[in-house]
Order: structure tokens, then C-alpha cells, then sequence
């Protein structure tokens, strides 16, 4: 009933000014429409694949951390503006839900992880894990959702479509080729080292895929306090297994990993980069870098050959 009410006010302030019509947004004048993606995965992949073909603008920026964005007054404008939102779903993200519904005005919504199949986690919300990136078979899934609400965008009949389309089968290949590098690199860590212990629990969906066992310090979504039992146990299993190096993360406090290495004498190695990638001009500055980046880290501190991942066939 408040709702009801809020919307009621809301659509008569509206109405003073426009009328409370549901409206698309205008296409700003170099024809490109305007794309607003919620994580920094999300902002390069949309790039990728839309090239000049779109406006992209992403509302994180390397570094942050989606699970406790704090939207600002101007990712309600930019939102309000856009032509296409990108939210990466499996509750990541609930901010940009609350951005959407005040924006007014009407533009599709993709949800990059739709049709993934998502992995149960007790103390979630809604009881999934929401870092499925990281595994490059549920990233095709997603690079394919964007691709396709891309091209419906700017017309699947139209030239930029056809661009799209190309730059889509491009990335998809790219894709493809990565995943076979990044099993390839792992395959040589021997069984006894193929465990993961990083800061939050980011590396589910990446353990499932590579077959390498992850232990989380603080549990799923960082605003979850890791309990000193929940350390101590952990403490117990590195010495236990023998885990000779522990991981930070780029977008999680260092702290609990840090207690948790003097307490084994682990070394630490990393960030990895977890909930973002990293720096625009750096290696990790696209989300292929930033899998090379953490793949290479991983594979150094847990054992294995190394080979470089060539961008090109
Ligand atoms: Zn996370």
C-alpha cells in the first residue's frame, strides 16, 4: 500500500513536468544508445562485444566492491538516461533493482547470469552464490545474454547488429580459447596443493570448474563477519593440509587473511581480483587480463608450468 502511494506521489510530481507516461529515453545525438552496466566485468564485457556501436558506462569503478555499493545521485541519472541496463544477477547487486524502479521511463533489463546454473550457498541471499564469472562456461552463457540484448538494441537487421554479432563470435572464441588455457595451467598444480584460501568466498564457481578445493575466510558477500571459530577452523585445515600459501583479494579487507597467514606461517601471495576487475591501463584493465592475472598467481603459488595466454590464435 505505501508503495502504491509513493508511486502515486511520485507519478503526480511527475506529471508537472512531463506527464506520467512511460517514455524511452531520448538516443543522444551521435545515434549511439546509451548502456549502463552495474559490475566492472559487466562494463568490459558490454564493451567488448558493443564496441562503437553503443555508449557504455559502467557504474563501478575497478577496485569496489558490488555487495556493499552505495549508489550515488548520479548512477540515478545515468540510469535514468540509459537504453539498456546489464545487472549481474543471483542477488549481487540489489542497488541497481532500487536504481531501476525510481529511473522512470522504460528500458529492458539483462540479466548476464540468466540461464547459468547457479551454485546453492547456505547464508546468501537467496541462497546462491553469486560469483559465477570466474567459471568461463557460465561467462560464455552471460557474454551471450549480452550479446543478444545488445543486438536487439540497435536492430539484428541493421549494420551494427551485424557488428555486434562479429565481435560476439570474436569474444565467444576468445573465450573458448581461455578456457582451455587456464585448464592447461592449472593441470600441473599436484593434487595435495589444489587448495585455494583467499579472503571471501569469490572462487566457488572457478574451484568447481578447474577442480581446485576454495576456502573462504569471510564467507559468501563481504558484509558477512567471519566468526574466530570459523578462522579457527580454517587456521586448523591450512595446517592440517600443509597450505603453504594463503590469497588477498583487491576488493576485500586484508585482515582476517592476514591473521590467518601469521597464525600458519602461510605465506601471502596475490590480490587476486575477485568482485572487479582491475586498473583501465594495466593488465587486468579488461576481464580476459584479469583472469590471465589470477590464473598466473594461482598457478605460481600453487605449482605448475606456466605459458603465456596469447590474446591472438
Ligand atoms: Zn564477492
Amino acid at each position: 500500500m505505501r508503495l502504491i502511494l509513493r508511486t502515486f506521489i511520485l507519478c503526480m510530481a511527475l506529471l508537472l513536468v512531463s506527464g506520467c507516461e512511460k517514455k524511452t529515453p531520448p538516443i543522444p545525438e551521435d545515434g549511439r544508445p546509451i548502456v549502463v552496466a552495474s559490475t566492472t566485468m559487466l562494463t568490459d564485457l558490454a564493451r567488448q562485444i558493443g564496441g562503437d556501436a553503443v555508449r557504455v558506462e559502467g557504474i563501478m569503478s575497478p577496485g569496489g566492491d558490488p555487495h556493499l555499493y552505495q549508489p550515488t545521485p548520479k548512477d540515478a541519472r545515468l540510469v535514468a538516461s540509459s537504453h539498456l541496463v546489464i545487472k549481474s544477477g543471483l542477488h549481487l547487486e540489489g542497488w541497481i533493482d532500487d536504481l531501476l524502479d525510481n529511473a522512470g521511463g522504460t528500458r529492458p533489463t539483462v540479466v548476464a547470469s540468466q540461464g547459468i546454473t547457479p551454485l546453492h550457498m547456505e547464508g546468501f541471499a537467496g541462497g546462491v552464490d553469486p560469483h559465477f564469472w570466474f567459471d568461463l562456461q557460465a561467462w560464455t552463457i552471460a557474454s551471450r545474454n549480452v550479446g543478444r540484448a545488445l543486438i536487439s538494441l540497435v536492430g539484428k537487421d541493421t549494420p551494427k547488429g551485424e557488428a555486434i554479432r562479429q565481435r560476439l563470435d570474436a569474444y565467444l572464441q576468445l573465450i573458448g580459447r581461455l578456457d582451455v588455457w587456464v585448464r592447461d595451467r592449472l593441470s600441473g598444480i599436484p593434487k595435495e596443493q589444489r587448495i585455494l584460501v583467499s579472503s571471501h568466498d569469490a572462487f566457488n564457481y572457478f574451484g568447481k570448474a578447474y577442480n581446485i578445493e576454495v576456502v573462504g575466510v569471510q564467507g559468501i558477500s563481504t558484509d558477512q563477519k567471519a566468526s574466530q571459530r570459523d578462522v579457527a577452523n580454517i587456521i586448523e585445515k591450512i595446517k592440517k593440509h600443509k597450505v603453504r600459501t594463503v590469497f588477498v583479494e583487491t576488493s576485500v579487507n586484508p585482515a582476517l587473511i592476514e591473521q590467518v597467514a601469521r597464525e600458519t606461517g602461510a605465506a601471502i601471495e596475490g590480490p587476486l581480483y575477485s568482485d572487479s576487475i582491475g586498473a583501465a591501463d594495466g593488465p587486468a584493465g579488461t576481464f580476459v587480463g584479469t583472469m590471465v592475472e589470477n590464473v598466473r598467481m594461482i598457478g605460481k603459488a600453487l605449482g605448475g608450468d606456466y605459458r603465456e595466454f596469447r590474446l591472438e590464435p
